[in-house]
C-alpha cells in the first residue's frame, strides 16, 4: 500500500507544479534526476521547432529501464512527425494521416480537450489533427523552456501492473510540463514492446494536450494510442480492446 500513498504525494507534486509553474520538484523518496535531450525531427509546413526537449529523469531508473523511456519518447515524436508530414501532403496541408484515417474509424466520444472551447469537434479526424498540433505547442513550450521543467518520476504501484505510464488531464492550453510517472515494474515485463510503450507514452502526452477519458472503448484519448497500438491495423476480434487498454492508465 505504501508505494500507492507515494504515489498520491507525487499527484499532488504535479497538481502543484501545473497550477504554480514551478521546476524544482522533489520527489518523496531519495532520489536525483538526469537531464536527458531528444532531437526533435522536423515536419514540413512546421516553423519556429526547437532543436530539443528535454526531460529530467529519475536516477532510480536501470539503463534498460531509461532506454524503453527514451525509445517510447522518441517513439512519440515519429507518430507526431509523422502525421504532419502526411497532412502537409507535399504542401497543400490536406492529407488525412494513417493515424488520424484509423482513429476516424473508432473515436466517436471526448473528442474535445479540457481547454477547447471552439466549434464542436466533428469527428476522430478532426481530433486527430487538434491533438496533433497541440503537441506542437507542448513541444515548443519544453524546447524553448517556456513550460516547467518535465519530471519523469518512477513508482510501482500495487498491485505492480496496474499502471504503465500516467499523466495528469491539463486544464491550460499553454505552458504545460511533459511531467509524468512511470512504472518500472511494467518496463521490466517480457510481453512489453515498443509499440505499446509508444501507445502508452501517446496516451499519456494526450492527457497532458487535455483529453480525457472513462478508459474505454470509443473515447478518442483511449482509440487514438491503440491505432498505434495496432499498426493503424483495423480492429481484430481475436485481439479485445481490453488487451492494449491495460498499458494506459
Ligand atoms: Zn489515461
Amino acid at each position: 500500500m505504501f508505494h500507492n500513498i507515494k504515489r498520491t504525494l507525487i499527484i499532488m507534486k504535479l497538481i502543484l507544479q501545473d497550477v504554480l509553474q514551478i521546476n524544482s520538484l522533489a520527489p518523496p523518496y531519495s532520489s536525483t534526476f538526469t537531464k536527458i535531450a531528444f532531437p526533435v525531427p522536423e515536419p514540413p509546413g512546421v516553423s519556429n521547432l526547437p532543436l530539443f526537449i528535454y526531460f529530467d529523469i529519475d536516477n532510480r531508473f536501470t539503463l534498460a529501464q531509461q532506454q524503453w523511456i527514451r525509445d517510447a519518447i522518441n517513439g512519440v515524436l515519429f507518430q507526431w512527425f509523422q502525421h504532419l508530414t502526411e497532412k502537409w501532403n507535399g504542401g497543400s496541408n490536406n492529407g488525412i494521416s494513417q493515424l488520424a484515417t484509423c482513429t476516424n474509424l473508432y473515436a466517436t466520444r471526448n473528442s474535445r480537450p479540457t481547454w477547447y472551447l471552439s466549434l464542436p469537434i466533428s469527428n476522430g479526424l478532426a481530433a486527430t489533427n487538434i491533438a496533433m498540433d497541440q503537441f506542437t505547442r507542448l513541444i515548443r513550450d519544453n524546447g524553448f523552456g517556456l513550460a516547467p521543467q518535465a519530471k519523469i518520476f518512477s513508482n510501482i504501484l500495487f498491485p505492480a501492473n496496474s499502471s504503465t505510464i500516467f499523466a495528469l488531464t491539463t486544464l491550460a492550453q499553454s505552458q504545460v510540463p511533459l511531467s509524468f510517472i512511470v512504472n518500472p515494474a511494467q518496463l521490466d515485463s517480457p510481453g512489453l514492446n515498443i509499440k505499446f510503450l509508444t501507445g502508452s507514452m501517446f496516451h499519456a502526452w494526450l492527457h497532458r494536450a487535455g483529453f480525457y477519458h472513462p478508459k474505454k472503448s470509443s473515447h478518442f484519448i483511449v482509440e487514438c494510442p491503440m491505432c498505434i497500438m495496432r499498426g493503424f491495423q483495423i480492429k481484430r476480434t481475436i485481439t479485445p480492446d481490453s488487451f492494449y487498454i491495460q498499458f494506459l492508465d
